[in-house]
């Protein structure tokens, strides 16, 4: 942290350094504690944005903090030529979570969990996959090829890959396309990126239906969705008899620190073989520590409950408001999305910013909250309070339409 370094002064210090793919971010955060943070200018924020659904825990966490250094302290980083107690452990962990014997492969983010999915994908011996319209799956080449949105696709065709995007939540357009010829189908069990959208109940069942019948291989995308956000462990555990063959997870899973999985069931638990795929970093005896660290606090604060209570509540306190500009909410435990009735979420999100709290706004009409586990009833009824003034200040001058 720079003395006397407020918000602007770090936004002329990035255009001189950084790149522009992000735009020039308008706050710098200097500092969390909790679901708590607090910008260069020394103003404080409730989080609801946690990093994009990173930080289950909150900023901070003693358990995260303690595991970490102690970690650190003993053995930073080994390479993959040699086994790690902590790489191994949040394997095993992540195995008893699912409830089901496999094998996992570590990495660094979600996008590289996408990539190594594509790749085993690709051992299968068939090349043609299937993914979604609107999905989200990354921005490197294999990750993006299977990422449904042309224009984020656009700039980089073209891309690898005979990928073929289907509407989301269309039993009969996947069940059309998906062939013995299709390596893979990936789907996320909730569309986060794209909005924070739920298909209709029995997709991932009849998805499992359709793949199965066909040998395909089913991977859900569980990099937002995983690790608890959603009230369970995975959010196709919600789903009865959904056992996918591949999961990819990231984000939550290392509560801040960078690391990504596939986990892999079945015969596809096989089909990687030595030499065939690797990453210096995968496994890395720190982050794969902060994972379990995230792991055990879940189960020891009852964490998994108190997502699904806190979304319930938020939810109803939301569609409470009764405010003209909320259509409906939308999502999973603490990964939802405030439908509003007019493309007004960026003015929502500044409003919300403006009156102390960090939202997102993946879509114009859509306000994304995915705020920390451990937000406490005070945080989150402190938000449902304000929202309706937030709402008031993005609708405009007063004058309604
Ligand atoms: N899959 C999903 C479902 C995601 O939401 C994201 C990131 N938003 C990714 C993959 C890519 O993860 P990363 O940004 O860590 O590469």
């Amino acid at each position: 942290m720079t003395a006397n370094t407020g918000n602007q002064e770090y936004a002329a210090r990035w255009q001189g350094a950084l790149t522009d793919n992000y735009g020039t971010p308008a706050v710098a955060l200097v500092r969390g504690e909790g679901a708590q943070v607090w910008d260069a200018d020394g103003a404080q924020y409730t989080d609801f944005v946690g990093g994009i659904a990173v930080n289950a825990l909150g900023h901070a966490h003693p358990a995260i903090v303690e595991a970490v250094t102690r970690q650190v302290s003993t053995l930073g980083h080994v390479s993959n030529l040699f086994v790690s107690e902590p790489v191994v452990a949040l394997g095993e962990r992540l195995l008893q979570l699912f409830g089901r014997p496999g094998r996992v492969f570590f990495c660094n983010s979600g996008a590289e969990a996408v990539e190594a999915a594509f790749k085993i994908g690709r051992l299968t011996g068939r090349t043609h996959m299937v993914a979604t319209e609107g999905g989200f799956h990354g921005r490197t080449m294999g990750a993006l090829a299977l990422t449904g949105q042309p224009a984020k696709q656009t700039p980089f065709l073209p891309l690898p890959g005979d990928v073929t995007h289907v509407p989301y939540g269309d039993v009969e357009a996947l069940r059309a396309v998906v062939t013995e010829e299709t390596a893979l189908v990936v789907i996320e069990p909730i569309q986060g990126e794209n909005g924070v959208v739920v298909p209709p109940a029995g997709y991932l069942t009849a998805a499992r239906e359709i793949t199965r019948a066909t040998g395909t291989l089913l991977v859900l995308d569980e990099v937002q969705t995983g690790m608890g956000r959603c009230g369970q462990w995975f959010e196709h555990q919600a789903h009865e008899g959904v056992e996918p063959d591949l999961v990819t997870l990231a984000k939550g899973l290392g509560g801040g620190l960078p690391i990504g999985a596939v986990a892999a069931f079945g015969p596809a638990a096989d089909l990687l073989r030595p030499g065939q795929h690797g990453t210096t970093f995968g496994g890395n005896p720190v982050s794969c520590a902060a994972g379990l660290a995230v792991i055990d606090t879940i189960v020891a604060e009852g964490l998994l409950d108190r997502v699904k209570e806190s979304g319930e509540r938020l939810r109803s306190g939301i569609e409470g408001t009764g405010h003209r500009l909320v259509s409906h909410v939308r999502g999973a435990g603490l990964l939802l999305g405030i439908v509003l009735t007019e493309p007004l979420a960026p003015r929502v999100q500044q409003a919300a910013r403006e009156a102390g709290f960090l939202v997102n706004a993946p879509a114009p009409d859509v306000v994304r909250l995915m705020p920390p586990y451990v937000l406490s009833e005070a945080e989150l009824d402190a938000f449902l309070q304000a929202l309706p003034g937030i709402l008031d200040a993005a609708d405009g001058d007063g004058s309604g339409e």
